[in-house]
């Protein structure tokens, strides 16, 4: 389609409603942190932070400077910087005052979109609300609102964290209630699935000889080359039959999808059978409906991750028995409860005692070492050893397969191929992140289409929303050189 079909002008889409999208929207809304003194250990980022001009913006300090040296579980130095800052010495275990204090200052607002394919919250939207967050309750926190003083406010019956964790419930509703506390909602566009994302060179019809705008998108940034054009539908009513066509164009795309959309299969005969699932929340709706059933057929869980282990939780409440098949040893090193501490995790630590043996519920069998090789009409599973040997079969009253899940780029050019670390493979939060320039988090392939979160690699919020920063900050440089 011509870009003449383009709807609505944006400077900056948003793709993806998660808490990357929603930290980035707060920054574009008007919202910038400022250090408000108070000393940091690290003694070189303390002394950078005393000779700041306190009246800039963090937005406005030049980032490379401010987070060179910093080190850290992630490796997007301002996902570090802005943790540090908002979160100083969070690894030693304190819970140490933020070195931020934000300011609503309307005039640096940016007009922007947010486009997500479910309600605001992304990927929490999907999980399980009783289960609990991995991380410290803080390390859920999105820019500008103290989730402890959220919590405060929101008490509850039931408590909400233990060990100071988070239950996913409160994570959901938390970032919920940030889009309406902190004015977000006319930016988000919820139900939308973008569909592709296309660039269009501005032709010499396209903008106007007087202004030098791009007409009709009446591009702010005179003399752009050219603008993204995004494309998609939205739901209308409740039924998920109607819909509509949408069309954005833009000179800068934010692709905040995460990596959670397309679950991982094991690619064996019978996979797409109806008795078969891929998530948990498919999982707990099996469960639910069966609750009242006789049948003691067990749930046949594959994985060794913490997905599996939920749904083995689940099931085991719910008094479901629980066939467990996962391919390392029980004892490998690189099962993640071998890094989970045990006075933090101890429901993790119930399920790897019970994968060793070390402790029995009659209800709960493991299979380690083996695999699961096909599934028949008739919900009958076969499973083999790693190694090639018995085949065994047994009746399910459902399998789910939770092995992790990649991202679904299929909206972008070759899949986004071009975008990674490694060119021409598939993106991968572990292996082939989309290659970011470190500080603007724009893509290296790809000017004015920018990534965060775990398509970057930061597959935790604490970090991933660092890329707001980054970007806000090479916006505002950038804007500064266009309207020079
Ligand atoms: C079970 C589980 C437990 C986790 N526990 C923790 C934890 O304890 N601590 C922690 O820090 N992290 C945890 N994570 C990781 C955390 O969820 C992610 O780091 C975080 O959600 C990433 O945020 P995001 O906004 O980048 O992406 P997401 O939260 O994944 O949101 C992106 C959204 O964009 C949508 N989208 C995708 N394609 C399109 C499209 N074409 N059009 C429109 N919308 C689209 C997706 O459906 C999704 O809703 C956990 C993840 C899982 C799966």
């Amino acid at each position: 389609m011509p870009s003449t079909a383009c709807s609505q002008y944006k400077d900056i889409v948003i793709v993806g409603n998660g808490p990357s999208a929603i930290s980035l929207s707060v920054f574009l809304s008007g919202y910038r942190p400022y250090y408000a003194g108070g000393t940091h250990s690290n003694v070189y980022l303390n002394e950078k932070l005393q000779k700041m001009s306190p009246k800039k913006s963090i937005v406005e300090q030049d980032l490379a400077f401010l987070s060179e040296g910093l080190e850290g579980r992630s490796s997007n130095p301002v996902g570090l910087l802005f943790d540090a800052l908002c979160r100083p010495d969070a690894d030693l275990g304190v819970d140490n005052p933020s070195l931020l204090e934000w300011k609503f200052e309307k005039e640096h607002a940016i007009d922007h979109v947010v486009l997500g394919k479910g309600k605001a919250g992304g990927a929490w939207q999907n999980m399980d609300g009783s289960m609990q967050t991995l991380s410290f309750a803080n390390w859920m926190e999105l820019p500008s609102l103290s989730f402890k003083e959220w919590q405060n406010s929101h008490p509850r019956e039931d408590n909400h964290a233990h060990n100071g964790r988070a239950t996913i419930a409160d994570v959901r509703k938390y970032y919920s209630d940030f889009v309406e506390n902190r004015g977000l909602q006319p930016h988000f566009r919820d139900q939308h699935v973008v569909t592709s994302i296309q660039k269009k060179y501005v032709t010499n019809k396209d903008v106007d000889s007087e202004s030098g705008e791009v007409e009709p998108c009446k591009c702010r940034y005179k003399n752009h080359p050219f603008l993204w054009e995004v494309r998609g539908h939205c739901f209308l009513g409740d039924t998920g039959l109607d819909r509509e066509e949408f069309c954005f164009c833009t000179p800068n795309v934010v692709i905040a999808t995460g990596t959670f959309d397309v679950p991982n299969k094991l690619n064996i005969p019978g996979e797409n059978l109806s008795f078969v699932q891929h998530s948990l929340q498919e999982v707990e709706h099996v469960l639910s409906s069966n609750m009242n059933k006789k049948s003691q057929d067990p749930v046949l869980i594959v994985g060794a991750g913490l997905s599996a282990a939920d749904a083995i939780i689940m099931a085991l409440k719910m008094k479901r028995p629980v066939v467990h098949v996962f391919r390392r040893g029980a004892n490998d090193s690189q099962l993640i409860f071998k890094k989970l501490p045990a006075a933090i995790y101890p429901e993790y630590h119930k399920i790897h005692s019970l994968m060793k043996g070390k402790t029995i519920n009659p209800l709960y069998k493991p299979y380690p070492n083996h695999s699961l090789v096909e599934l028949k009409e008739d919900n009958h599973v076969l499973i083999q050893t790693t190694s090639g040997g018995d085949i065994l079969s047994l009746d399910a009253l459902c399998v789910a397969i939770l092995i992790g899940a990649c991202p679904d780029l299929s909206f972008l050019p070759y899949d986004g191929r071009h975008l990674g670390i490694v060119p021409r493979y598939t993106i991968d939060s572990k292996h082939n992140p989309i290659h970011v320039d470190p500080f603007s988090y724009q893509c290296v392939a790809e000017t004015g289409l920018y990534s965060m979160g775990p398509l970057v690699g930061d597959n935790f919020v604490r970090f991933g929303v660092g890329g707001s920063l980054g970007i806000a900050n090479h916006l505002f440089h950038t804007k500064n050189k266009c309207t020079q």
